[in-house]
């Protein structure tokens, strides 16, 4: 027998919501360590589609958490539909302020989907929230930027041949967009339950400055536009697509010294940084593979063997 739909374990029956207004609440599904996940429900004064924004499934990159926030601010009066937005996906790596990875079960959330309800701590999250808001979506934007030791220049992710996402992620109009899919990945496997999905960047380094947030939150209100969930204008934006993008990685612990930042031009055979060891010898020349755009850049001097040190779109 299932949960009562009104038990904190779950989200609500949004059609029981009242409409124009905000809803919001703190849910408790067991994970086997207590996490209480915001939640916020704007049912707008008209029916439409639901609009599910998630942030912080990487709880340190706060200019996504952020900006989820402001869009769970979004006047149900002037909506058509339900936005929800959870803004705090994994409670445990926000608190522990974690990079990657939840201190709970040290998995990435962001590589196990769609989870499992029998598996780790990662996995049953990942579970939960398909279950409960994906699979109650008409489409879903994933909020996400640099991590703490990472610069980033905005850009969009969506999956490979679908148009669907490619129209919403131009809608939501960060300057560059990626058509690329990784599996366990939010976008990759909501694309996959037939929603249209965009994982967007922005920000890093745990900082949030405007010029990080508002892309982010402005993209939210524009894809509701563009869903048909709000009135407004739409102005396009020049939206570059790339189609490959190459993760360099550390093939040792040591000391990393890069050479380039998030949003700088790369051209094949740059060396974007040097890996040295303990006592200071060059143990890897990282190179780039190809000409392109440093999507992000890893800023932290610690590196372990097997962490990324750029990524490069192209
Ligand atoms: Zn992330």
């Amino acid at each position: 027998m299932g949960r009562m739909a009104n038990e904190p374990t779950t989200l609500p029956a949004f059609a029981d919501l009242p409409a124009g207004r905000t809803a919001k609440g703190l849910a408790r599904p067991d994970l086997g360590v207590p996490v209480e996940i915001p939640w916020f429900a704007v049912r707008g004064a008209e029916p439409g589609p639901t609009l599910l924004v998630t942030a912080g499934v990487h709880g340190a990159e706060y200019a996504s958490i952020e900006a989820a926030y402001r869009a769970a601010a979004t006047d149900p009066a002037e909506l058509a539909g339900t936005l929800l937005v959870l803004p705090i996906v994994t409670p445990p790596s926000f608190f522990a302020r974690s990079i990657y990875v939840t201190p709970v079960d040290g998995a990435n959330p962001n590589r196990v989907f769609p989870g499992r309800d029998d598996g780790g701590f990662s996995e049953r999250l990942a579970a939960w929230l398909m279950r409960q808001a994906v699979d109650r979506a008409d489409a879903w934007i994933d909020l996400h930027g640099g991590d703490l030791i990472e610069s980033l220049t905005p850009f969009s992710l969506v999956p490979e041949d679908d148009p669907v996402s490619r129209r919403l992620g131009e809608a939501f109009g960060l300057p560059l967009m990626i058509e690329d899919d990784l599996d366990g990945t939010t976008a990759t496997e909501g694309a996959r339950r037939g929603l249209p999905c965009v994982l967007a960047e922005a920000g890093g380094q745990g900082l949030w400055p405007e010029k990080a947030v508002v892309p982010l939150a402005d993209g939210v209100g524009r894809a509701l536009i563009h869903l048909g969930m709000r009135e407004g204008d739409l102005p396009p934006r020049e939206v570059k697509t790339l189609t490959t993008f190459a993760w360099l990685r550390s093939e040792h612990a040591g000391l990393w010294r890069p050479r380039v930042a998030g949003g700088d031009p790369v051209t094949a055979g740059q060396e974007l940084g040097v890996v040295t060891d303990l006592l200071g010898e060059v143990r890897q020349r990282a190179v780039a593979p190809q000409d392109g755009v440093a999507l992000f850049a890893v800023s932290s001097l610690a590196i372990n063997a097997g962490d990324p040190l750029v990524g490069v779109g192209a």
